[in-house]
């Protein structure tokens, strides 16, 4: 399938499919010829894999990338691995006029989208991602690395001229990966639609799914984030509603993630926490709750991690989150599933939520 981010300054087309990459050497052909140079800042992972059928795509409309592989997975987003790529594409007679192309999942793509928004003041970039999580990183133009001190700390907000989800390749994505990206996908859900939030809750296949369903309901979550992203490019509204189950999700990944948690991991327990909140602002329940967390334990997502923590710990970090505004920390909550709004919680509130988490996780 694809679809259309209209923003106020630029759109650009998302294509989800099985043989997507043919689109290069005939759709996006003229796009691709009228750079000087182009660019592959490749996962390392990805590349050893499936590097081959992106060379041959673009092969077919005679087109010879020069590439640069970059560690795999969150290891690339460093101000090391980025002053690299820059020197590179200095050092291969990058232009103003040349393009990039991300392939890999949401690591690659935020630091090449980040690569692509600042050299030489801004180039354009394509981006191939390759993991289910990217159907929410790869579209809405925010690109960041990390600093030893936080994620995401240096950042833009750049958009793509095109990206290209070839679903073939997420076959050899090792199923933690695919429960990360199945939590976006589930966020997308329940923010926005409560027939397909249920229907996703009674899905039996849910992290064994077909080809065909992921570029179908990857596209619905797609959608989501396009409409929300189309609204408020620049995070002054709605775009918040994104952050469903991010402010203890990412609370959970900094306290939690040395055990090898993975985003999406962390966001399943953030959006239980999320719902647990609810339960005192609207309609959601405890049964609601409960067959949340049954379902997601069910697949494999993990819950125990939290209870050997103590609140403080979690506190610390959404006190410090990019999002909370002067020691206030803002929650998306739902008032019933696909409706969110974003509340001011005390830290009081925010405790007895936790303590409940912990009783409903046992
Ligand atoms: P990732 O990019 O770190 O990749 C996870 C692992 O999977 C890596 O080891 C990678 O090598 C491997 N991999 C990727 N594709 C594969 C494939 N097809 N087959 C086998 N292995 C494969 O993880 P991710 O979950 O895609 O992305 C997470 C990143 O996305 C984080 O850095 C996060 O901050 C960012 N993110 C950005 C946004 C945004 O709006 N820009 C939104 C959400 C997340
Ligand atoms: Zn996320």
């Amino acid at each position: 399938g694809t679809l259309t981010v209209q923003l106020p300054d630029t759109s650009y087309d998302v294509h989800i499919d099985n043989g997507v990459y043919e689109l290069l050497s005939n759709r996006y052909k003229e796009l691709l010829d009228s750079a000087d140079k182009i660019g592959i800042i490749a996962d390392e992972q990805v590349a050893s894999i499936h590097l081959q059928i992106l060379l041959v795509a673009l092969q077919k409309c005679g087109i010879e990338p020069v590439v640069k592989i970059v560690p795999a997975g969150e290891q690339c987003k460093t101000a090391a691995v980025y002053v690299e790529c820059q020197s590179f594409l200095l050092n291969e007679s990058f232009t103003r006029n040349s393009m990039l192309i991300a392939f890999g999942g949401g690591a690659c793509g935020d630091l090449t989208g980040f690569i692509a928004a600042t050299f030489m003041r801004g180039i354009r970039f394509i981006q191939c991602p390759t993991t289910i999580l990217s159907h929410d990183s790869a579209v809405g133009g925010k690109t960041a690395i990390n600093l030893p001190e936080g994620k995401n700390m240096i950042g833009s907000f750049h958009q793509p001229a095109a990206v290209l989800f070839e679903t073939s390749l997420f076959r050899t994505l090792p199923v933690r990966e695919i429960r990360s990206g199945l939590a976006e996908l589930m966020k997308h859900a329940f923010i926005s639609d409560p027939y397909w939030s249920q229907q996703l809750l009674a899905e039996k296949s849910f992290i064994s799914p077909s080809e065909k369903w992921l570029a179908e309901e990857l596209l619905k979550g797609i959608r989501v984030k396009a409409t929300i992203v189309a609204e408020d490019e620049f995070e002054q509204s709605s775009r918040k509603y994104l952050n469903f189950g991010h402010t203890f999700g990412h609370a959970v990944e900094a306290v939690c993630g040395f055990g090898g948690l993975s985003h999406g991991e962390c966001i399943m327990i953030g959006m239980a926490f999320s719902f647990v909140m609810s339960e005192n602002h609207g309609e959601l329940d405890a049964v609601f709750t409960n067959k949340f967390i049954q379902f997601a334990k069910k697949n494999g997502y993990p819950f125990s991690p939290v209870s050997d923590y103590e609140f403080e710990e979690f506190l610390a970090f959404m006190i410090k989150d990019k999002k909370a505004t002067f020691g206030k920390m803002n929650f998306v909550v739902l008032e019933k599933l696909g409706s969110p709004i974003v509340k001011t919680i005390s830290t009081e509130e925010c405790r007895k939520v936790f303590e409940e988490l912990v009783r409903r996780i046992q």
